[in-house]
């Protein structure tokens, strides 16, 4: 297993309720993970749990075995990146601010393999008109799909997407969804992703982990996936169709 989270506890202070009580989910390398749950359910607060950003109150986070909270914070970048529902930028362009997903590596000054990854990477997502803008002057998609090439780029070996799709059109949602998909199966990566959009889980997503309550009340492939759960997790009614064999959730 890449990530095996056990009985993970946390609350953001010791009078409120615990916004994860009681969390287990595994994940292998190769595998989308997809954390499904209301507004508020807390998919934030494990990110920031599993990145190291917060201490949880009790229970184990470990990466391929080790305790992850031992692992010091540079060797950590190189073997996990984030991309948060709004990544922050300096004033720098696209270039420079995705060859900064390198820096883990470099330390200092970036080499040319660096920039030769980067100027790649910017290929592969379509960015290459935008390589000399400033990144502030970018249109909410493009800031994203820069912060995503940024974390592409480190190479880790697990990935974490906050809503990757939010800002993003159809066409550019499925790019992301199709490269995050290429990378997670070409090269190993375990990828663990929060979606709004349950069809948009189901066509990219291997394993599927629903959280109510501080739980992960159901997990498991697609075939786990239905109407009744929901309903449960999301206290909405649905729909849920097959078509060309696949489901599909009607929110109406
Ligand atoms: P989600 O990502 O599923 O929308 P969050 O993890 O952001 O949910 O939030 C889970 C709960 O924790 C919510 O009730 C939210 O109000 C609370 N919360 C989030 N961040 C903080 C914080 N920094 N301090 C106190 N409470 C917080």
């Amino acid at each position: 297993m890449i990530l095996e989270i056990k009985d993970l506890r946390f609350g953001y202070s010791k009078r409120s309720p615990l916004v994860l009580d009681g969390v287990n989910l595994e994940l292998d390398k190769g595998e989308i993970g997809v954390l499904l749950g209301k507004n508020g359910s807390g998919k934030t607060t494990l990110f920031k749990n599993i990145l190291g950003l917060v201490k949880p109150a009790s229970g184990n986070i470990l990466f391929k075995g080790k305790d992850l909270l031992k692992i010091k914070g540079n060797e950590r970048a190189k073997h996990i990146s984030y991309v948060p529902q709004n990544a922050e930028f300096g004033s720098l362009s696209v270039f420079d601010t995705v060859l900064m997903g390198r820096m883990p590596y470099f330390g200092l000054r970036s080499g040319s393999s660096d920039e030769e990854k980067t100027a790649e990477m910017l290929k592969e997502m379509g960015m290459e008109h935008l390589a000399s803008r400033n990144v502030e002057e970018l249109s909410g998609g493009e800031r994203q799909k820069t912060a995503i090439a940024r974390a592409l780029v480190q190479e880790p070996e697990f990935m974490i997407f906050d809503e990757p799709t939010g800002n993003l059109d159809i066409a550019n949602e499925q790019l992301i969804l199709k490269e995050a998909g290429r990378v997670a199966k070409e090269k190993g990566i375990g990828i663990l992703t929060s979606l709004h959009d349950i069809n948009q889980a189901l066509a990219v997503g291997d394993r599927f982990f629903f959280l109510k309550n501080g739980r992960i009340l159901y997990s498991g492939d697609s075939s786990i996936v239905s109407k009744e759960i929901i309903e449960d997790v999301f206290d909405a009614k649905v729909n849920l169709i097959e078509h060309e064999g696949k489901k599909v959730v009607l929110n109406y």
